[in-house]
């Protein structure tokens, strides 16, 4: 065990986050929340805690915490309900699981690791999630639970004007930014993993899935290369594979993850997309790139906790 190889990086979300209208308070708000959760879990790792526990424990505070669009807060979809994705993957072993479309877990990111550690899938979607979550005695909510009033405004307001959107998008209250989230983690023994969780775009198309629950593309994680959690516009972060194309880059053209982060957001920007992505390397090296305005983060480079969410 060694001490001084742990590292951490949360994400909660990317976008157009607009600084102008960004009250203080609410950025105080924000910043606190990143800092506490980071803070907690790179105290956890120092006490020998499990990178994948780690991850696994950062996201469940984060989907527990209102104004970040996953499990309670989540976005709604064009019947106003909430379809939660999540994915989680082992850096050790490439074992990986991840969720689509459920409606009940109070925290997906859990029982998307009890897809990985208790069937012989990758990805449960649906009814079979949700029933999933049943048999495994893992927490369910109703639909109640995951609604908030801001969230029931911003999907009215997307479908009257017949959009499908970012949460971060400035048609809404501007005040009121947040977004997906994710966590990567090294522990003591070198170990790296990975893991997202959303409620997806609001308004989307019933049973629309993201980038989040497709592993490869919002989460991937091998120790040796690299742990990755991905927020955005999911269709280009599929289209691109991104989290798979940083492992890759790094993997067979032996980039660093900084210059294969580069290139990873500048292929989704060519595209037409925006978002950012989190990721921890095996050498240590934490890179938080994003193309977007801003992109909610904190992270512990191994000897300090920091916060951000614009380039500041
Ligand atoms: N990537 C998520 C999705 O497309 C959204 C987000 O990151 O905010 O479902």
């Amino acid at each position: 065990m060694n001490v001084s190889d742990i590292r951490f990086a949360l994400h909660g979300g990317a976008g157009v986050i607009d600084r102008a209208s960004l009250s203080a308070a609410k950025e105080a708000e924000f910043r606190a929340e990143l800092r506490r959760i980071t803070e907690s879990a790179s105290a956890a790792l120092k006490a020998g805690c499990s990178a994948l526990d780690a991850i696994e424990r950062a996201i469940i505070e984060l989907e527990n915490f209102p104004l970040f669009n996953a499990g309670h807060g989540a976005v709604l979809n064009a019947n106003a309900e909430v379809e939660l994705d999540a994915s989680i993957m082992d850096g050790r072993t490439r074992a990986c699981g991840a969720i689509a479309a459920a409606k009940t877990p109070k925290n997906p990111i859990q029982l998307a690791r009890a897809v990985m550690e208790r069937t012989e899938h990758v990805l449960l979607v649906g009814n079979g999630a949700d029933r999933f979550a049943q048999s495994q005695k893992i927490a369910t909510m109703p639909l109640e639970y995951f609604v908030t009033a801001e969230r029931a405004e911003q999907q009215r307001q997307a479908a009257s004007l017949g959009r499908v959107t970012l949460d971060h998008d400035s048609i809404f209250n501007p005040h009121d930014k947040k977004g997906t989230v994710g966590a990567v983690a090294r522990d003591a023994w070198g170990n790296l993993a990975a893991g997202t969780s959303t409620g997806g775009m609001t308004n989307k198309m019933p049973g629309r899935c993201g980038d989040t629950p497709v592993i490869g593309a919002g989460t991937f994680a091998d120790n040796n290369t690299v742990a990755a959690s991905a927020t955005g516009h999911g269709e280009y972060f599929i289209r691109n594979a991104v989290c798979f194309d940083l492992h890759a880059q790094m993997l067979y053209a032996g980039l660093s993850l900084r210059q294969a982060g580069a290139r990873t957001l500048q292929r989704v920007a060519d595209l037409g997309g925006t978002g950012g992505v989190i990721a921890i390397a095996a050498d240590g090296s934490i890179e938080l790139p994003y193309n977007s305005e801003g992109m909610y983060r904190a992270w512990f480079d191994g000897e300090l906790v920091r916060v951000a969410i614009y380039a500041d």
